[in-house]
Parts: structure tokens; C-alpha cells; sequence
């Protein structure tokens, strides 16, 4: 069977068919030399390795692993998720334009907004989940970047990713999708138009909490990429070795850990929509969602992992609700196997999220206990 073939199952678990070939070890092995030497006739002992800062087998080895399963021309590992939308932004030349979706991860937000008016770029702002306001917006407008979230952060809106490329192209711009909560297992971005799809590694692409990393995946290798790619051997925003090493060996489970999650979130979801105390739940696995039908044709296989509720009664219910739960932590972040609770108006009292709004992150924990845990908290 070609290599391209297999199910993402396989090519994760496998870790792509990386086995040590020095000692017949079945784990790829952590290589931490920063250098690498040449022999007496000045060659190098291994074509491939100069410098770490360049030449990083267990980057290489995490980044053909994520382009197999993002169906990608070539995919770039960075030292955290916010490092990689930085490389993106840094191509657009001062003075130029971009276009970004409202109401998505606040790093991103704050981030872009301060390196637009540093770099005098032009910043447009749109509810891209409103595809005749991104239309509007993009028939009007040029620039070099559209960048959208979809499920966004923490609001769970959908974008059809399928007519932002449109929109992207209406406007001269390249298609860059942030799909950090449909992971790679979920959505495939690019097959859809997008040139490049972004992901914070550190959320379910690792998994367990413990690794921080960004991701960059191309369709192909356009001028766009190169440029890219350049910027990171140069500047250096590259992902340590032990990192990528760890996050090889978290992505073997990857496909079995989004399968459990997005089937535990469902359960939980409709729980919370039945249940007395919560007034709203937002979760694109829920008929009620407004972008349930569009999240049906662009997710395959599940919802995801990640949803937002009010609590009835507003701050101090919400807030008491989070502090009653036993199980889910208090912590901000998402996607790893324990499930985690954030109050987001906590963290970004600034942005219009409402003040009862509670974030969860659905681990890999048995169902019933969790759905006991909220149950308990909201009846207090
Ligand atoms: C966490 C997150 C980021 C930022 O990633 P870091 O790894 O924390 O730098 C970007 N986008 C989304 C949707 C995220 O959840």
C-alpha cells in the first residue's frame, strides 16, 4: 500500500512509518544536537543535518505526519500557535490590507490589531459567519490576508470555508483558516480552498497539556509559503526537538482521542440544552445551532470537543457553577484528554462575551461522570 494511501488512523498511529533505523527501535529517537559534524574530506555525515535551528528530524518527522492527515503540500511546526499566525501576518507588507473575522481567539485579535497599527496595515473586521457581510466586505475591499476561525473561539460560530475562498479571491487575498477546534481529523481546510490552515498544537494536536506549538499547513507551495518558510529558517521560530518528539508521540492517538471527545461533547451538549438552570448552549452538533447544517457538510466525524453555555442568572450563577465543579479544571486552554472549564468574561471583560458564559473543553473521561459533575454544579 502507497504511503498516501492510508486512513489518518493509520498514519498516526504509525507516526508515518518512522521506526529508528541505528537500533531497530520501533519510536523514532529524540535527537537533541543543536550541530552536526562533517568528516575529514569536509562533507557532512548526513546530507540533511547542518544546524538544529534548520535541520530537525523530529520536526520533519511531525510535519510530514500533520501534512498526510491535512492533505497538504507542506506543513511548518512553530514554537506556539501564536508564533505561527505571526509568520502568516509578517508577509504583509507595510502599508498593505488584511482581513480578519470578529469575535475569534482573543490572542489572535489583540495580536493583529497592535502588528496592523505598528506596521501601518490596514485591519477589516467582519462577522465572517455572515457570508453576505464577508462578501460585501471583500467585493469592496483588496488585501493580502483573509483569516478566519471556524468553530471560532469562544462564540462556536461556523464559516463556509468554501465561500470565504471565493470571497478571499474577490478581494485578492490568500485564504488562511485557523482549525484549531475542528483538528485535522475533522475538517480538511484546504480540500475546501484554503491555502493555508493554521492549528495551536498545543491544543489537541498534543493532547495531554504539556506541549506548546503552532502549526502551518499549505495547500501549495506558492510565493506565499517560500516566504513563509524563509522567515522561519531566518528568524528562528522553530519548535525545540523534544517538543516535536513529544508531540509525534501524542499524535498517534490522535484520531482515537477527537473520536472520544467529539462523542462525550455531543452527550454533554444535549444534556446542558435540556437542563433547567442553563439558558443557551453553543455547540455546532446542536440542531438549534445556527451553523449546524453548515458544520454537517464541513465536518466529517463529529462537532468537536469544544462548547460555550450560559448559566441562568447571570456573573455570580455562572462564576458559583465553575467553582462547585469537581471534575472539569478551572483553566484557561482546550483540547486535552482532562476537561477543562474557563469563565471567558474573566479573561476578556472587554469584547462583548456575556458575563453568564461558561467555556468547556470535553476530555477523553468517562461521559457519565462529567455529565454528573455539571449536574451537580448547576443545581448547586
Ligand atoms: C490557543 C489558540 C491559539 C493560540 O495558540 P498558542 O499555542 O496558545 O500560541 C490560536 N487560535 C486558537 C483557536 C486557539 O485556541
Amino acid at each position: 500500500m502507497h504511503r498516501n494511501d492510508m486512513k489518518p488512523a493509520t498514519i498516526a498511529a504509525q507516526a508515518a512509518g518512522a521506526i529508528d533505523m541505528a537500533s531497530g527501535g520501533v519510536v523514532p529517537p529524540l535527537q537533541p544536537s543543536t550541530t552536526f559534524v562533517r568528516d575529514r574530506d569536509y562533507q557532512l555525515v548526513n546530507e540533511g543535518n547542518v544546524y538544529l535551528r534548520s535541520h530537525n528530524e523530529a520536526v520533519r518527522l511531525g510535519e510530514d505526519i500533520l501534512s498526510r492527515l491535512e492533505g497538504a503540500a507542506d506543513t511548518q511546526l512553530f514554537p506556539s500557535g501564536m508564533a505561527a499566525i505571526a509568520a502568516v501576518f509578517r508577509t504583509v507588507p507595510n502599508g498593505g490590507a488584511v482581513i480578519v473575522q470578529s469575535g475569534i481567539y482573543w490572542g489572535t485579535t489583540k495580536w493583529i490589531r497592535d502588528f496592523c497599527v505598528r506596521r501601518d496595515i490596514t485591519l477589516h473586521e467582519v462577522e465572517a459567519s455572515d457570508t453576505a457581510a464577508l462578501q460585501a466586505l471583500c467585493a469592496a475591499q483588496q488585501a493580502q490576508l483573509l483569516f478566519i476561525e471556524t468553530p471560532s473561539n469562544p462564540w462556536l460560530k461556523t464559516v463556509d470555508i468554501k465561500a470565504a475562498k471565493a470571497c478571499a479571491q474577490s478581494a485578492g487575498a490568500s485564504l488562511v483558516v485557523d482549525s484549531t477546534a475542528a483538528t485535522p481529523l475533522l475538517t480538511r481546510p484546504l480540500e475546501m480552498g484554503a491555502d493555508i490552515v493554521m492549528h495551536s498544537a498545543t491544543k489537541v494536536i498534543n493532547g495531554h497539556s504539556d506541549v506548546l506549538g503552532g502549526v502551518l499547513s499549505t495547500r501549495v507551495r506558492s510565493p506565499l509559503w517560500e516566504a513563509i518558510c524563509m522567515d522561519r529558517n531566518e528568524a528562528g521560530a522553530v519548535m525545540g526537538p523534544f517538543e516535536a518528539w513529544l508531540l509525534v508521540r501524542s499524535m498517534r492517538t490522535l484520531p482515537l482521542r477527537v473520536e472520544k471527545m467529539c462523542a462525550n461533547a455531543m452527550a454533554v451538549a444535549e444534556f446542558l440544552s435540556q437542563h433547567p438552570e442553563v439558558e443557551d448552549v453553543l455547540y455546532p452538533g446542536l440542531p438549534s445551532h445556527p451553523g449546524h447544517a453548515l458544520a454537517s457538510r464541513q465536518m466529517t466525524g463529529g462537532y468537536g470537543f469544544l462548547m460555550s453555555f450560559l448559566v441562568k442568572g447571570g456573573r455570580e450563577a455562572a462564576l458559583a457553577v465553575a467553582g462547585r465543579l469537581n471534575l472539569f479544571h478551572r483553566a484557561t486552554s482546550l483540547g486535552g484528554v482532562e476537561s477543562l472549564v474557563e469563565h471567558r468574561h474573566t479573561i476578556e471583560p472587554h469584547t462583548g462575551i456575556p458575563e453568564n458564559l461558561l467555556r468547556i473543553s470535553i476530555g477523553i473521561e468517562d461521559v457519565d461522570d462529567l455529565i454528573s459533575d455539571l449536574n451537580q454544579a448547576l443545581l448547586g
